[in-house]
């Protein structure tokens, strides 16, 4: 089974607000944006039209790779609220 597949079977449920800030300016100036290449669910991107880095919460595993990767310590990183976020399925 590959990997996407075991994510495909997790359940999320996603509370209102993000559990993931990011601090604007950092990101804006930060040369590397690795959180791009090191979220293994592929959340972060750049907004072509912006340039500016974007994380789409809602499918966040709550590995906390993000926050470990980030030079510039523009990630501000927190679980969901309880009763929300993730439950693994399959590993
Ligand atoms: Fe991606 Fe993990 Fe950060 Fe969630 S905690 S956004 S899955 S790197």
């Amino acid at each position: 089974m590959k990997v996407e597949e075991k994510i495909a079977k997790n359940a999320i449920k996603p509370h209102a607000g993000s559990h993931i800030e990011l601090d604007e300016a950092r990101c804006a100036a930060c040369e590397t944006r690795i959180c791009i290449r090191a979220c293994p669910a592929g959340l972060y991107q750049v907004e072509p039209a912006t340039g500016k880095v974007l994380v789409d919460h809602a499918g966040c595993l709550e590995c906390g790779t993000c926050l470990i990767v980030c030079p510039d310590c523009g990630v501000t990183w927190k679980y969901p609220e309880p009763g929300h976020g993730i439950r693994y399925r399959h590993g």
